[in-house]
């Protein structure tokens, strides 16, 4: 097992990326701290994490919220012992982000809240605890538009997650050598509940499809082991990476026909 004695906090636990990295975890050894603020999400996938015989707690929280992300790491350390690996995953994006004449300065203000200031707060708290425990792993979920523009436009998403990926950078060079890796994970278009929603009708979905050199959206669990590649020691040696996991798309200029 590749996780075992480990303890892992996921936000956005409830579903796509962070409910399959959940399941993939504990399969591997790893308790798990299931974060969410839709409640119900996070205990749906701790109590299926239980019942097939792995350790899992359910845990509210808005990463938006300060208080709320100091609460998800203590009650973490009291039920599960410690924390060895911090996976700040939880992001939206929402369906009324566009370009910079049309995006509205609340829908800006939501989307860098929950999407950057989350991953700060998730660090700001999960450090302390990762150091307490010796030292461990931070993932930050970040996504391929911090690396290219997005033909289709979502502009407070892709400066968030670009904000994400500097926010990852120098918090790999600050903590280094006290044992604490930090590396983003950029994964391409999924086939998630986040992305189908936004690219809401078949014509958006090709749209984006021509640029993924695979012809096809990624799956969760595809994310998921990627995760599981940095939250385990395997990657003792990575750290400051932008992971790709994109189908080939920020390699391509043209995809095959
Ligand atoms: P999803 O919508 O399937 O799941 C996201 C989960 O986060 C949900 O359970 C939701 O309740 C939770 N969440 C939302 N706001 C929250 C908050 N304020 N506090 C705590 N939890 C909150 O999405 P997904 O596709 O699994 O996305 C996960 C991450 O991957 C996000 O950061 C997203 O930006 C990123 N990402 C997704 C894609 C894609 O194509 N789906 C591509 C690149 C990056």
């Amino acid at each position: 097992m590749r996780l075992k004695g480990k303890v892992a906090l996921i936000t956005g636990g409830g579903a796509g990326i962070g409910r399959e990295t959940a399941l993939l975890f504990a399969k591997e050894g790893a308790s798990v701290s299931v974060v969410d603020v839709a409640s119900d999400a996070a205990t749906g996938v701790a109590e299926e994490i239980q019942a097939a015989g792995g350790k899992a707690i359910a845990v509210r929280a808005d990463v938006s919220r300060a208080g709320d992300c100091e609460s998800m790491v203590a009650e973490t350390e009291e039920s599960l012992g410690a924390l060895h690996v911090l996976f700040n995953n939880a992001g939206i994006m929402h369906g009324d982000d566009a370009d910079a004449v049309d995006t509205e300065e609340s829908v800006w203000d939501l989307t860098l809240a929950i999407n950057l200031k989350g991953v700060f707060f998730g660090c700001k708290y999960g450090i302390p605890a990762l150091r307490r425990s010796g030292g461990g792993s931070v993932i930050n979920t970040a996504s391929f538009v911090a690396l290219m523009g997005a033909a289709t436009p979502q502009l407070a998403y892709t400066a968030s997650k670009g904000g994400v990926l500097a926010l990852t950078r120098e918090l790999a060079v600050v903590h280094a050598r006290e044992g604490i890796r930090v590396n983003a994970l950029c994964p391409g278009p999924l086939r998630t509940k986040l992305l189908m929603d936004f690219l809401d009708t078949e014509e958006k979905k090709q749209r984006r499809l021509v640029h993924v050199p695979m012809g096809r959206f990624g799956e969760a669990h595809e994310m998921a082991q990627a995760a599981l590649y940095l939250a385990s020691d395997e990657s003792s040696y990575v750290t400051g990476t932008e992971f790709a996991v994109d189908g080939g798309l920020t390699a391509a200029y043209v995809t095959p026909e």
